[in-house]
C-alpha cells in the first residue's frame, strides 16, 4: 500500500500515519519529521532548512523532492510506505508521480483529512511532540507519564514552530494556497480519499479502516 496524507496542520497527520503504520506495517515518512531531527542533530541538511521551518515556510522542493527520492530508496518501503506532510503543492505531487514511475510503482490513494479551521488551531495550540520518534501528543491527550513518550520513552516537548502565532498563521495560509488544491488534483487522477478528522483518533482511525477493509483485516 503507498500512501500519502494530507489536511492542514493539526488534521492529525501525524497521528493516524503513526497508527497505519502500525496496523499496516509500512513506514510513516514525515518530511516534517525528518527536517525537525535532522536540525536537532545539526546535520548539513538541518542547516540547509533550519530558517525555513523556523519561520513556517515551505522548504525549496529541490531539497525536499530530493530528501523524499532518498527515503524511497531505502529497503524498508519495497511493501508500502506512507507519506506524511509531502506532496505539499502541485509540483511535489509531479515529481512524486515521476519518482514511483522510477520505482515501476504507484500510489494507491491519497488521504485528506478534513477539519474545519477552528479544530485545527486548537489542535496546534495544544500540540506536543516527541524528540524521539516523532509522535505527536496534545494537552488533552497527553503521554502517560509526564513529557515521556509513550512509545520510545524520550522526551515530550512542544514544537518550535507552534509556540510562534505567526508562525501558524502563516503556516495554515501556505496549506490553503499550496497544498488544498492537491484535493482536486487526486480527484482528477481518481486517488482522492477524503476522511472526516473530526473525533477522537480512534474513532478517525476507524473511518480509515473503512475505505481499506482489504487491507485492514489482512
Ligand atoms: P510538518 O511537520 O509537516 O508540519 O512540517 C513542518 C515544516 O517542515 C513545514 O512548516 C515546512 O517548513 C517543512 N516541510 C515539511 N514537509 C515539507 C514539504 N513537503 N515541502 C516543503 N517544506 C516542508
Amino acid at each position: 500500500m503507498r500512501l500519502v496524507i494530507f489536511g492542514p496542520q493539526g488534521a492529525g497527520k501525524g497521528t493516524q500515519g503513526y497508527l497505519i503504520s502500525e496496523e499496516w506495517g509500512i513506514p510513516a515518512i514525515s518530511t516534517g519529521d525528518i527536517f525537525r531531527w535532522s536540525i536537532a542533530q545539526g546535520t548539513e541538511l538541518g542547516g540547509d532548512v533550519k530558517e525555513y521551518v523556523d519561520n513556517g515556510d515551505l522548504v525549496p522542493d529541490r531539497l525536499t523532492v530530493r530528501l523524499v527520492r532518498d527515503r524511497l530508496a531505502q529497503e524498508d518501503t519495497v511493501s508500502g510506505w506512507l507519506l506524511d506532510g509531502f506532496p505539499r503543492n502541485i509540483g511535489q505531487a509531479e515529481a512524486l508521480d515521476r519518482l514511483t514511475a522510477g520505482l515501476g510503482t504507484a500510489l494507491d490513494a491519497a488521504l485528506l483529512l478534513d477539519v474545519p479551521e477552528e479544530v485545527s488551531l486548537h489542535r496546534i495550540l495544544g500540540r506536543t511532540v516527541c524528540s524521539g520518534c516523532g509522535r505527536n501528543y496534545h494537552v488533552d491527550v497527553p503521554p502517560r507519564e509526564d513529557s515521556i513518550c509513550d512509545a520510545c520513552g524520550a522526551e515530550v516537548v512542544e514544537r518550535s514552530d507552534d509556540n510562534d502565532k505567526e508562525s501558524i498563521r502563516r503556516r495554515l495560509r501556505t496549506y490553503y494556497d499550496e497544498t488544498a488544491p492537491l484535493a482536486d488534483f487526486y480527484a482528477e487522477h481518481g486517488l482522492l480519499c477524503r476522511i472526516d478528522g473530526n473525533g477522537s483518533p480512534d474513532v478517525i482511525f476507524e473511518r480509515i479502516k473503512r475505505e481499506f477493509p482489504r487491507v485492514s483485516h489482512r
